[in-house]
């Protein structure tokens, strides 16, 4: 399967830009998400915001590889990068979503946020938030109207060589994508529940409880029904 299109959009706060002693013009939004695209990998400049695009980049490959095994890839479409403070906390997630969503059904939009002080979660505070979905596939189609609010959202410091302590490994997003393409937790409902659909996973009992230590006993068996806990399944909250 492959889906339409993956648009990207990362935005931010403020991306620093030394034009003081140099002469070389400020790229445009273009330029810039044309270096992501040809995956610029820029490991030495984490400290700084614009190393994010680079970051963002490497991130594609992440979810590439992950869901290659199962026959799903994903073309990139257009990405862009959106410095506006006020959008930067996904506190007004409508009116930036007029602005940037792109496409129908059929195409996934991904957003990079630096926080998400607006975001509604019932399991974590919103400082432990790193991402969502807004809603499951269920009877969607590429023809189905669309929601505005149609999107993957992940924390822009969980990508691979982000700040997010013991999840900077850029699975947050491969674990939000399998949300949109329909995947629930492996947890959903303890262990007589429905899990995340997926007929070889193991029951847990809840999730892996170790997410702020970043241990992972790999040995958890929470319930009696066949199979030790998916600790390393994506759609677990095991640290990565
Ligand atoms: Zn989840």
């Amino acid at each position: 399967m492959q889906l339409k299109h993956c648009f990207f959009a990362l935005v931010a706060a403020s991306i620093s830009s030394a034009s003081d002693i140099c002469g070389t013009p400020t790229p445009t939004e273009e330029q810039v998400w044309r270096a992501v695209s040809l995956q610029a990998q820029d490991l030495n400049a984490q400290d700084r915001d614009i190393s994010l695009v680079n970051k963002t980049a490497i991130e594609i490959n992440v979810l590439q590889d992950a869901f290659k095994p199962h026959n799903i890839t994903f073309k990139l479409g257009r990405g862009d990068v959106s410095v506006e403070p006020k959008w930067s906390d996904n506190c007004m997630e409508r009116q930036m979503k007029q602005r940037l969503q792109k496409g129908t059904y059929a195409d996934m939009n991904v957003y990079f946020f630096p926080s998400m002080a607006c975001a509604n979660s019932e399991q974590l505070p919103h400082n432990r938030l790193l991402g969502y979905v807004t809603d499951f596939p269920d009877d969607k189609t590429a023809n189905t109207k669309r929601q505005i609010l149609d999107a993957v959202h992940v924390r822009a410091d969980t990508v691979p060589g982000g700040k997010f302590e013991n999840f900077d490994m850029g699975m947050t997003l491969v674990h939000e994508v399998g949300h949109w393409l329909g995947l629930f937790h492996t947890f959903q409902g303890g262990c007589y529940g429905y899990g995340d659909g997926v007929s070889d996973t193991p029951y847990e009992d809840d999730t892996t409880a170790d997410y702020y230590s970043g241990t992972c006993n790999r040995r958890r068996d929470s319930c009696t029904t066949p199979g030790l806990d998916p600790v390393e399944n994506y759609m677990d909250y095991s640290a990565e």
